[in-house]
């Protein structure tokens, strides 16, 4: 079974340090077969936080260079990761439309100004109330917006949540699942299964998979899924990929998705 990483950061990421070059190389010795970098762009931010923008043409003169030394070894992707606001995504669509990408991944970092990663975004909700609102959110933005190509981690919130037990679950939010994944389905997005979110943090214990979740995008229609490690380093590229493409094989997913120049490249899932 061949994997392509469609979500990784190198050091156009301002949280990363990992130069493309070494991704790449990485890669190849991990035998991925193909490897996307998707570095942030999170414009819109509030006054006194800090954005992530980087310059698009030198992320992707990096990536030109390997694809030029090594790119009949393993596919390497140019892509972003932009995260979603109400706020800017005009401004948005400016940016991503002025560029030629392999892939988009629309995410979400923020919700109504505050960034669920940050305690103070929990403060006087429940995890009900907090977990709606960001749905609501995310909803509200793919609804609005066009021009990606994948969701990514739509469980992001979980990851970070005070809650004891905060795994994002389509039985807590059957409504908004569906509307969520009818208007990916009917917009011809992916949903991206992100093998970080199944990471422990702070001594706490990880969100779980939830079957349940790709099963009914399934269910409805969905056909494409992306693996995603969110690497920003050499060490978790391709992390638990068979893993996780066996637990989706179960949920009824035949196939897994990568873009090449913004179109779907769909691989049979043999696990
Ligand atoms: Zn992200
Ligand atoms: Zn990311």
């Amino acid at each position: 079974m061949t994997f392509t990483d469609t979500h990784t950061h190198s050091d156009f990421s301002r949280d990363s340090i990992t130069t493309v070059a070494q991704s790449v190389r990485a890669a190849i010795s991990s035998r991925l077969t193909g490897i996307s970098f998707t570095d942030h762009l999170d414009i819109g931010v509030p006054q006194g936080s800090v954005g992530d923008y980087f310059e698009i043409g030198d992320q992707q003169a990096a990536i030109q260079e390997c694809v030029l030394k090594y790119g009949t070894c393993l596919g390497i992707y140019a892509g972003v990761e932009v995260g979603l606001q109400k706020h800017c995504l005009n401004e948005i669509q400016k940016i991503i439309s002025a560029h030629r990408f392999d892939i988009v991944i629309g995410s979400i970092h923020w919700v109504n100004h505050l960034d669920p990663y940050c305690g103070e975004y929990y403060v006087n909700k429940s995890i009900k109330e907090a977990y709606r609102e960001y749905m609501e959110f995310y909803i509200d933005c793919i609804g609005n917006y066009n021009d990606f190509d994948v969701l990514g981690h739509y469980d992001y919130i979980s990851r970070y949540s005070p809650y004891k037990e905060k795994t994002l679950l389509y039985r807590d939010f059957k409504d908004h699942f569906d509307t969520f994944f009818k208007i990916a389905i009917e917009k011809g997005k992916a949903l991206e299964l992100n093998t970080r979110s199944f990471l422990p943090r702070n001594g706490q214990p990880p969100p779980q998979f939830d079957p349940d979740v790709f099963k009914r995008y399934r269910e409805l229609g969905g056909e494409m899924v992306t693996l995603g490690s969110n690497a920003h380093d050499t060490q978790r590229l391709g992390d638990n990929f068979e893993l996780f493409a066996a637990k989706l094989k179960k949920c009824g997913l035949r196939y897994l998705t990568h873009f090449k120049e913004r179109k779907p490249v769909l691989t049979p899932n043999e696990l």
